[in-house]
């Protein structure tokens, strides 16, 4: 993702419980600015898509944390984001970020993001209780996380590799074996991605009455 002014993460304070010894790792801070950026973008993005169909849309908190973050929806590891109902709040694991960026790209981590964004959206939709699968319903996000990379294409935010990255998150987030109550197989979680890139919004609803 191209640089971006500098945003705080809204409402965002370090939850992580474990004891750091000396300073601990940054989040390096061109990668931490993007994606402070992106969670103020993603939510505008969101806002905007809600006003075209003539619901509202709250803003979810997010919280960043380094080790593991104590949540309503229970505790969230090490290397893993979740988006929790019960306080309408997105958790990621900062080393998560880093690795994703690390392995595929800055765009790589803004989908983790924007995937747990995805959730956002179902919860508010009503869309969480229409899915018969676990599985249907994390391709959704993976879906809506494809829906903001192609808005913010558009929106000449992207630099010409970050949707393949994107892309690619989603490839490497997925299962090799396929499960009814997985988040998907590498195959179909790329193509999730892909699916809300080229096909939009309404495209990604989909998920929600396949059966
Ligand atoms: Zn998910």
């Amino acid at each position: 993702m191209i640089s971006a002014p500098r945003q705080v993460l809204q409402g965002a304070v370090a939850v992580g419980l474990a004891l750091f010894l000396g300073s601990p790792p940054a989040l390096s801070q061109t990668l931490q600015r993007k994606v402070h950026f992106a969670n103020t973008d993603i939510s505008r993005f969101w806002s905007r898509t809600f006003r075209g169909i003539g619901r509202p849309w709250r803003k979810p908190i997010a919280y960043e944390y380094r080790s593991i973050a104590k949540t309503p929806c229970g505790i969230a590891g090490k290397f893993n984001a979740i988006y929790c109902l019960h306080n309408h709040s997105i958790y990621v694991n900062v080393p998560l970020l880093e690795q994703a960026n690390y392995q595929a790209g800055d765009f790589a981590a803004i989908t983790i993001l924007a995937h747990e964004y995805g959730h956002a959206v179902q919860n508010q939709l009503g869309l969480s209780r229409l899915h018969r699968y676990l599985v249907q319903e994390e391709l959704q996000a993976d879906c809506f996380a494809g829906v903001y990379a192609q808005d913010a294409n558009r929106r000449r935010l992207l630099d010409p590799t970050d949707v393949q990255e994107g892309y690619t998150q989603s490839y490497m987030s997925g299962q090799n074996n396929f499960h009814p109550n997985s988040h998907g197989t590498r195959r179909q979680r790329a193509r999730a991605f892909y699916r809300g890139v080229t096909h939009g919004f309404r495209a990604c609803l989909a998920y929600s009455f396949l059966r």
